[in-house]
């Protein structure tokens, strides 16, 4: 079986990557950065988010576990202390697949260009130093006209990142779902939104159609992209799905309690 291992590059995650690389070669594996089966990633949330962009055009083929460096994280649930017991699973392949589903964002421009991007955690749209306004439409109908500071898109995994702070509710990932979160809405007589956040199943979608020719800031996850020509943008669940290899159960729940709740 073929692996590749994604560093943070601080020394620790440094020293881990070093340790399993030769455990696993001990046990017969091979080191193959380009077309790993598997792909363990040790440091945060956000080193496997860097790993499963690397993977993204080939996600049915490829199994991801994260190890933390530092708190424990949701893509990174593995303690370092765990290495030895994660590596002899591997290698007897003694794992379980679970599947996460991902967002699709489709985004159109004026001159009909169009580009198609997954999301592991999450879209957001902001316009620099001006408020942003934007139809928002929910399986072709128009359901309000926002403005405020932006908008979060996010998956049921992500929703405990960015959508989390703010205030958006937590998913758990074995819904075919996506959610809509509002930032900063104006809200008044004259100006109105919905307020809450939404939670749209799998087959609808949502655009969202700029009023002006706004400048937009859009990521997706930890990327960053610039839009000036901006016609729509699109969400729905992506029929890809991530792959995360499971070793011994810890419901996410728990992992949502550990996180936020208490460590004890
Ligand atoms: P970052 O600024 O280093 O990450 C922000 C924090 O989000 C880190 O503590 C990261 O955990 C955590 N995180 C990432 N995915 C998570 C998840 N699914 N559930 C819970 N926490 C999660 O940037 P980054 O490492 O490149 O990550 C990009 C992500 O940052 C974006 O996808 C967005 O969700 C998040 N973000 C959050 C805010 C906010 O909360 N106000 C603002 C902007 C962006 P680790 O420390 O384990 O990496
Ligand atoms: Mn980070």
């Amino acid at each position: 079986m073929k692996f590749s291992i994604q560093s943070r590059r601080d020394a620790q995650s440094n020293e881990l990557m070093g340790l399993a690389k030769t455990y696993l070669q001990d046990f017969g594996l091979i080191f193959d950065e380009e077309e790993p089966e598997i792909v363990i990633s040790i440091g945060g949330d956000g080193t496997l988010l860097h790993a499963f962009h690397r993977h993204i055009h080939r996600l049915h083929q490829v199994a991801f576990v994260g190890i933390h460096t530092g708190h424990l994280g949701f893509y990174a649930d593995w303690k370092p202390s765990e290495l030895e017991k994660l590596v002899l699973s591997i290698a007897k392949k003694e794992y379980n697949v679970v599947e996460y589903p991902l967002l699709e964002v489709h985004v159109q421009t004026h001159n009909n260009e169009s580009k198609t991007y997954l999301a592991l955690n999450e879209a957001t749209i902001k316009s620099p130093d001006v408020t942003l306004v934007m139809d928002v439409e929910l399986n072709g109908n128009h359901f309000e006209r926002f403005r405020g500071d932006g908008l979060c898109i996010s998956t049921p995994s992500g929703s405990t990142a960015y959508n989390k702070a703010l205030g958006g509710a937590i998913i758990h990932p074995t819904l075919q779902a996506f959610q809509i979160t509002e930032m900063a809405s104006i809200n008044n007589r004259v100006f109105r939104t919905v307020g809450s956040s939404l939670v749209l199943p799998a087959h609808h979608n949502c655009a969202l159609i700029p009023v002006s020719n706004q400048q937009f800031t859009m990521t997706i996850d930890h990327n960053q992209f610039v839009h000036n020509d901006l016609k729509s943008v699109t969400f729905n669940v992506a029929n890809e799905r991530v792959r995360f290899a499971r070793f011994r159960p810890f419901p996410f729940w728990e992992r949502v309690h550990d996180s936020f709740v208490s460590n004890e």
